[in-house]
């Protein structure tokens, strides 16, 4: 095998990756009989002893349902979910907790927006503003928009490296746009997009933005009150929290602003046949008994984050994905999809001569989990004119030497079918 490029810089300096590894007890996993090399990140993180107590501490000794009950058990239950809303609140930046909404992912975050947003705001004739680039989370909920108002949907194209063209972004947010929408990180291609340049630009026509964060929250630090945006989603599972857990965050005057989208307990503050009253944000957006063990799970993950240190992760993930672009440079017929400039820890990528999928199965049998597909983003993939790609995504727990056995076994699968 080739030695590694010797201009790739050394790994951060206090970031010890090998202890860190040993929080995640998933990582001791053989697969194949060979140990777990897990580059799936961008589709879920896997998930530190902490966290995994925090559920287990919650079913054991705290669970009751929240906000209605009088007793000690109700009160405590009630406690930990809002802690969690605080806790999401100073990780994000938010001003305040009542900013917070939990749901169950970014995607259904996206929806409620799309929902309530467009049924005060958006007109017959009036224009959502995507990228190209945009997962179908991003997509689909203004689709529906659209066809149910009459608005139109615009869509901003990006560049062969995968960057936003913003001279077009800045001829198409006009006076008919209501909103922009898009990633802060994409999914398919790691592209981090220009945010304060296209929410100057949305800001600048009196439309609105929204950000998703799915891919950039565990990545990079997010101040919503630094991106000015007006609502920025993201989820607990690719946070190395739990599964069915999402925060939307909107600044508190949309949030007084917007009708409730769904119906039921907990979100009303009176009701009668006649007339139902709201109860105020974020319970408004709340219909139902919430996700408490997922908040609780949540809270565990985003203190191992801060206490990891958001800038020292994204070095770290920084620094692996330079190393990991160096090497896949070094295959003859392996061609990068997505060379942004400015990018996250997504390496996209598709292998002369072999459908993604195989190369994807293959690596499996080497104990290493990529993802082949479209990525829930079929349009990014179109641009590209490729089938699919492969995706290694990393994640603040992957080392250079698993890169060094992802390449290897990629260098394995391209021989395979040369010959
Ligand atoms: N947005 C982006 C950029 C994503 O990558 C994803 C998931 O892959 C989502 C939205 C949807 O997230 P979830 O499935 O957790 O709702």
């Amino acid at each position: 095998m080739n030695a590694p490029l010797l201009h790739t810089p050394p790994p951060p300096t206090g970031y010890d990756v090998d202890r860190v590894r040993e929080d995640f007890p998933i990582l001791r996993t053989r697969v194949h009989g060979h140990p777990l090399v897990y580059l799936d990140n961008a589709a879920t993180t896997q998930k530190p002893q902490s966290v995994i107590d925090a559920l287990v501490r919650y079913y054991t000794e705290e669970n009751a349902n929240v906000h209605r009950g009088v007793y000690q058990l109700s009160a405590l239950a009630t406690e930990r979910y809002e802690e969690a809303r605080e806790a999401v609140r100073a990780y994000l930046h938010a001003q305040t907790p009542n900013e917070i909404v939990f749901l169950r992912g970014a995607t259904e975050a996206i929806n409620l927006v799309a929902n309530s947003f467009g049924k005060a705001f958006v007109r017959a004739g009036d224009e959502i503003v995507l990228t190209e680039i945009e997962h179908h989370s991003n997509i689909v909920p203004w689709q529906m928009l659209c066809a149910r108002t009459g608005a139109r949907l615009r869509i901003i194209p990006v560049d062969e490296a995968g960057e936003i063209d913003l001279k077009q972004a800045a001829e198409m947010i006009g006076p008919k746009t209501r909103m922009v929408a898009f990633s802060h990180v994409s999914n398919a291609l790691g592209t981090i997009l220009p945010v304060a340049e296209l929410t100057s630009l949305a800001h600048a026509q009196g439309a609105a933005v929204l950000i998703d964060g799915a891919q950039a929250a565990s990545h990079l630090a997010v101040d919503v009150r630094r991106l000015a945006c007006d609502f920025y989603v993201c989820s607990g599972h690719k946070m190395y929290g739990p599964t069915g857990i999402g925060v939307l965050y909107a600044r508190e005057q949309w949030l007084e602003d917007l009708p409730p989208w769904q119906g039921g307990g907990d979100m009303i503050e009176t009701v009668h046949f006649d007339k139902t009253t709201y109860a105020s944000a974020p319970a408004k957006f709340e219909a139902g008994t919430p996700n408490i063990a997922g908040a609780c799970g949540l809270t565990a993950a985003l203190r191992y984050l801060q206490t990891l240190g958001l800038s020292r992760i994204a070095h770290h993930e920084h620094d692996l994905l330079e190393y990991a672009t160096a090497r896949m440079h070094e295959l003859k017929g392996v061609r990068i999809i997505g060379q942004s400039t400015r990018k996250a820890a997504v390496l996209s990528f598709v292998v002369e001569g072999v459908h993604p999928h195989d190369v994807g199965t293959l690596l499996d049998q080497d104990g290493i989990a990529v993802r082949a597909g479209h990525h829930c983003a079929m349009p990014t993939i179109e641009h590209f004119q490729v089938p699919a790609t492969v995706r290694a995504s990393f994640g603040l727990y992957n080392t250079r030497e698993e890169v060094n056995r992802f390449i290897e076994a990629l260098a394995r699968v391209r021989e395979m079918f040369l010959t």
